[in-house]
């Protein structure tokens, strides 16, 4: 195996070439690495990880730390399919990884796992830091332009150089959060390759919502908010998750989990009161009216745990002024009020684009892959790994996983060849 860089005229031999210094061309290139062997990586950026740095928001929610059979149902319907990936690489294999490197880990209660100092940037030293261990050259800011296949291998064109690599690993992310650098190029490489893809999408999006009412309380989230999903008039989705208003509509990691399942026009309830049903809301708040009757209304609904400046714009929104008192409240001022805050009506306009999308859906076909090795199921040492796969999964740790697990799968998978070569050689 050998990678040809001519740069100025010199040469350099590499054995495996990978695009894309993300967690899964680094994963890859760190466990592909063996001793005497020359690994590239090319980054389009002007710097390794950008995405893992923005993640967790800066603090990197690494994996999840419950059962790995229970994360299958975390990928939509392929949670079969990176099955092999994940039970090859699993959530405790990749703690005792950065553990063994002194980057002790931590689980929240709800079971999301960050590094103890809370630091995205102290993953990537790292991953770093062991590509440098391993001899693992890095180029950033060389953006592959063409990858073209060669009888000897393939051939990477960037503005500095040509490569000539016999193995070729193709790690660029999807196409969301360009301004990281992931714009979708792997998927047209696979595409202009011969390699099947399938149609990518924005996924774990915010939603944008028509006429916005809660602008104004950008900011203000709700945990375990229980939500309703409506389509012509019938219920299509039930949810509870954290939810977050933005300026735009609203976001969070129930919404953005929930946003697989929802299409434009479609109608969101979220219930402000908690589990509490419409009746039994209904009930207690009469109950309430009725043992408060000089009391305002205001002050009946500051009883029930809504924030306080959403509660003002609930009464608002529901026609009932601040100083409404309980025995004036009319059954029409209640029955909206009720609505409001038990099933708040929201008309989706449509789901955020590539530019908030947490991840994409969508993207090299996984039954064009070797799901044990990572490798082309038709075009020999050629692999894929990370997001540019059709791959996405929830929010809590779920994407960072894959992404090591397939890098982790993929350097096996390059590592076996090489060792079924040798051994054939040595025959
Ligand atoms: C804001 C945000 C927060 C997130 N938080 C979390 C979280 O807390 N937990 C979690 O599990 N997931 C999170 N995710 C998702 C997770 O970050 C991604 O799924 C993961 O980074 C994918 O890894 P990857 O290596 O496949 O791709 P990427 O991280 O996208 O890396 C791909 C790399 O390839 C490079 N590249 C692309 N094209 C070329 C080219 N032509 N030539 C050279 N280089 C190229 C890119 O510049 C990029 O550096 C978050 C995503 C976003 C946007």
């Amino acid at each position: 195996m050998a990678v040809v860089w001519r740069i100025r005229g010199e040469m350099v031999q590499y054995d495996i070439a990978v695009i894309g210094a993300g967690p899964a061309g680094l994963f890859c290139a760190i466990h592909a690495a063996a001793p005497g062997s020359r690994i590239i990586v090319l980054e389009k950026m002007d710097g390794p990880g950008k995405k893992l740095l923005l993640s967790g928001t800066g603090q990197c929610n690494i994996t999840h730390i419950g059962e790995m059979r229970d994360f299958l149902a975390r990928y939509g319907d392929h949670g079969k399919l990176v099955k092999p990936a994940l039970f090859s690489f699993t959530n405790k294999a990749l703690l005792a990884f950065f553990e063994e490197r002194a980057l002790p880990m931590q689980a929240e209660e709800n079971g999301k796992v960050f590094p103890r100092s809370r630091q995205s940037a102290d993953v990537l030293a790292v991953l770093l830091a062991e590509c440098k261990t391993k001899g693992v050259n890095i180029h950033c800011g060389e953006p592959v332009t063409a990858v073209t296949r060669q009888t000897a291998g393939f051939e990477l064109v960037t503005p500095r150089a040509v490569y000539r690599s016999t193995v070729l690993v193709i790690t660029t992310g999807g196409s969301s959060y360009p301004k990281t650098g992931s714009t979708g190029d792997g998927v047209r490489f696979a595409q202009l390759l011969g390699q099947p893809v399938t149609e990518t999408a924005p996924a774990l999006t915010p939603l944008l919502i028509k006429n916005f009412p809660f602008a104004a309380l950008a900011g203000i989230s709700f945990e375990e908010m229980p939500f309703t999903v409506w389509r012509g008039g019938k219920k299509v989705g039930e949810y509870r998750g954290d939810v977050l208003f933005t300026h735009l509509g609203v976001s969070g990691p129930g919404i953005l989990d929930a946003s697989r399942h929802i299409q434009p026009d479609d109608l969101l309830k979220l219930s402000f009161v908690g589990t509490i049903k419409r009746e039994e809301f209904t009930a207690d708040l009469s109950r309430r009216v009725q043992e408060n009757r000089t009391w305002n209304v205001s002050t009946i609904l500051a009883g029930y745990p809504i924030p306080e400046r959403l509660n003002r714009k609930l009464l608002k929104l529901s026609d009932i002024p601040d100083e409404l008192k309980c025995n004036h409240f009319s059954a029409e001022q209640r029955t909206r009020l009720v609505t409001n805050c038990t099933e708040f009506p929201l008309i989706v306009t449509a789901p955020g684009g590539y530019a908030v999308a947490m991840v994409t859906r969508g993207g090299v076909a996984l039954d064009g892959v070797n799901l044990k090795t990572m490798e082309s199921k038709t075009i020999p040492r050629l692999y894929f790994a990370g997001e540019v796969l059709d791959i996405d999964g929830d929010t809590g740790g779920y994407n960072l996983q894959a992404a090591f697990s397939t890098g982790f799968l993929a350097a096996e998978g390059i590592r076996k060849r090489a060792e079924e070569k040798s051994r054939m050689a040595g025959e």
